[in-house]
């Protein structure tokens, strides 16, 4: 049994300040190119202002229900002392996390029937990188 470790580094473009952007297929395609068969897969944002989060990919309504929902918890301005004028951005990114575990069984994300895998932009539109690391045998 030999463990391995891969990890690459893809692209996400976002066109809005705020945006959920489903990047299941692309984890999936890296897990792929692997070959690793059984782990974890690893997902993480080198990032301040965006985030990740795993969520129902099969009603759209969802994505725009938390981006509605996220947007009443912090409002885009109020008591806020960072000069950069995007703290609504950083305490979202904070209540999404920044980094995902999935597990990897017989070469797929082993996923919910209804999850998929989001990229959280709040201070867009911008290029992000998102890190895939993929560990298992
Ligand atoms: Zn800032």
């Amino acid at each position: 049994m030999v463990i391995q470790m891969k990890w690459t580094r893809i692209d996400v473009k976002t066109s809005s300040r705020t945006q959920l952007i489903e990047i299941t297929d692309r984890i999936s395609e890296e897990v792929k190119k692997s070959g690793i068969q059984d782990g974890v897969c690893h997902v993480y944002v080198q990032h301040t202002t965006a985030g990740l989060t795993i969520n129902e990919n099969a009603d759209p309504d969802v994505v725009r229900d938390i981006l509605t929902g996220l947007t009443r918890l912090v409002p885009a301005t109020g008591d806020y002392r960072h000069a950069e004028g995007n703290s609504d951005a950083h305490i979202k990114a904070s209540l999404m996390g920044f980094s995902l575990n999935v597990p990897l069984i017989d070469g797929r994300l082993a996923l919910g029937t209804w999850q998929g895998i989001y990229f959280c932009e709040f201070d867009g539109s911008r290029i992000r990188h998102v890190l895939v690391g993929i560990t298992g045998e």
